[in-house]
C-alpha cells in the first residue's frame, strides 16, 4: 500500500542532508546507506542524486563527449523487442557479471532511486528515465567502460546505477516494505515497459538529480556541451538551503590544485549563468569552475551564494545534484499536482519523443 504523502511538504533537504551524512557509503556499497530516508518514506532507501560523484561526472562527460559515436550505433543495444532485451550488469561487490533482463535490471534500479512516496506517475517516469540512461550507455560502448569488465552497465551508484534485488530490500528493511516498494515500483516498470524518451531518433540521455531550486542546469553548463534536451527549464520542488562555512585557508587548500592560493582566496567573485547557477569563481585573477568549486568544497550543488563574514566565507547552497534533467523532487511534485509520467518527461526532457525501444 502506497502511503499518501503531501510532497510539497517533502523539503529536498531532508534528503541532501542525509546523502551527505552517507556520502563515502555510495561509492562502493551495494547497498547505499542512507538510513534517515524515512524521513519521506519508512524504510526505503534512496540514492538521492544518481550521479552525483565526480567519478561519475567524468563518466558522464565521456558519454556526452563520445569520440566514436555515430548514428549506426546509436541504438545498439535497443535493435530487439522489449522481452528479449537482456543486458550484462557487473555486480560490484561480488565481482561477478549478473544477465538480467532489461525490465527486471530497470525494476531493480527504479526501486533504488525512488520512494514509492513520490507517486505512481513520478515513478513510471523514473522507471522511463532510468530504461533510457541504461540503453544510451549501452549504446555508447559502455561494456569498455573502466570497472565494467566487459559488462554493459555496473551496480556502482557513483557510475553506472544502483541495482537492488528484493531479497536485499527484504534483508534491509523486512519483507512487508519490500514488498509495498516492490509492487509500487513494480506497477511503474510494468506499466511503462519497453518505454523510452528519444531525440532525433536516438535513445535519449535520461540523466536525472535530486532537486533544484527553481530551475535545472543545463548540460553545456556543467559537461561543457550542448544537449538539446538537457536545457535548464523550471522545476516546482521546495528546497531549503544549506549553509557551509570555510576559512580561506580551506578554500586555498581545497582549490591548491586549480593554482588559488591564500591570498587568492580572500576575496572570490562569482559570476552566474543563465540557470542561475555559479558558473565560475574568480579568485584574484584565477578563474574556477563553479563545478570544480563545487566539487572542490563538497557543496551540494553549483546553485550557491557567498558571504564573507569575520573572516568567515559562508555558501548557502540550493539543491542538490549536478542538476541536470529531471529532477526527482521536481516529479514529485508535477505527480502530485496532477501531471502525469508523460508530462514530466516532456517537461524535463524537452523535445524527446516518448515510445517504444525500436524493434
Ligand atoms: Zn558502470
Amino acid at each position: 500500500m502506497v502511503r499518501r504523502v503531501n510532497v510539497a511538504s517533502i523539503l529536498c533537504v531532508a534528503i541532501a542532508l542525509a546523502a551527505m551524512l552517507s556520502a563515502p557509503a555510495l561509492a562502493g556499497l551495494y547497498i547505499p546507506d542512507i538510513t534517515p530516508v524515512n524521513v519521506v518514506d519508512r524504510g526505503q532507501f534512496f540514492t538521492p542524486d544518481p550521479v552525483e560523484s565526480t567519478s561519475s561526472e567524468i563518466a558522464l562527460e565521456r558519454e556526452i563527449n563520445p569520440a566514436d559515436a555515430s548514428a549506426d550505433t546509436a541504438n545498439a543495444g535497443a535493435d530487439q523487442k522489449t522481452p528479449d532485451i537482456t543486458v550484462s550488469v557487473y555486480d560490484i561487490v561480488s565481482g561477478r557479471t549478473m544477465i538480467l533482463g532489461l525490465e527486471e535490471y530497470i525494476m531493480g534500479v527504479a526501486a533504488g532511486e525512488m520512494p514509492v512516496s513520490f507517486g505512481a506517475e513520478a515513478l513510471k517516469a523514473q522507471a522511463v528515465a532510468a530504461r533510457s540512461y541504461a540503453l544510451y550507455k549501452i549504446a555508447h560502448d559502455s561494456e569498455n567502460d573502466e570497472g565494467h569488465h566487459g559488462a554493459q552497465l555496473c551496480t556502482d551508484s557513483a557510475h553506472c546505477k544502483a541495482y537492488v534485488t528484493r531479497e536485499a530490500l527484504a534483508a534491509k528493511w523486512g519483507e512487508e516494505k519490500a514488498d509495498e516498494i516492490f509492487t509500487a515500483v513494480g506497477a511503474a516498470v510494468t506499466a511503462t515497459a519497453g518505454e523510452i524518451i528519444s531525440y532525433g531518433g536516438e535513445t535519449a540521455l535520461a540523466v536525472f538529480h535530486s532537486c533544484s531550486d527553481g530551475a535545472t542546469e543545463s548540460a553545456q553548463a556543467v559537461w561543457g556541451r550542448a544537449v538539446p534536451y538537457l536545457t535548464s527549464v523550471d522545476t516546482p520542488e521546495k528546497t531549503e538551503p544549506v549553509v557551509k562555512t570555510f576559512k580561506k585557508e580551506q578554500i586555498a587548500e581545497a582549490l591548491a590544485p586549480d593554482g588559488v592560493t591564500i591570498e587568492d582566496a580572500a576575496q572570490p567573485k562569482l559570476s552566474y549563468d543563465d540557470a542561475g547557477r555559479v558558473e565560475a569563481v574568480d579568485f584574484g585573477g584565477v578563474a574556477v569552475a563553479g563545478t570544480r568549486v563545487r566539487t572542490a568544497l563538497g557543496l551540494r550543488s553549483t546553485d550557491f551564494s557567498l558571504v564573507i563574514l569575520d573572516g568567515e566565507y559562508i555558501f548557502t547552497v540550493r539543491g542538490y545534484g549536478h542538476g541536470v534533467g529531471m529532477s526527482q523532487y521536481g516529479a514529485a511534485a508535477m505527480a502530485a499536482a496532477g501531471s502525469d509520467y508523460a508530462a514530466i518527461l516532456a517537461h524535463y526532457y524537452p523535445g524527446t519523443a516518448l515510445g517504444k525501444i525500436p524493434s
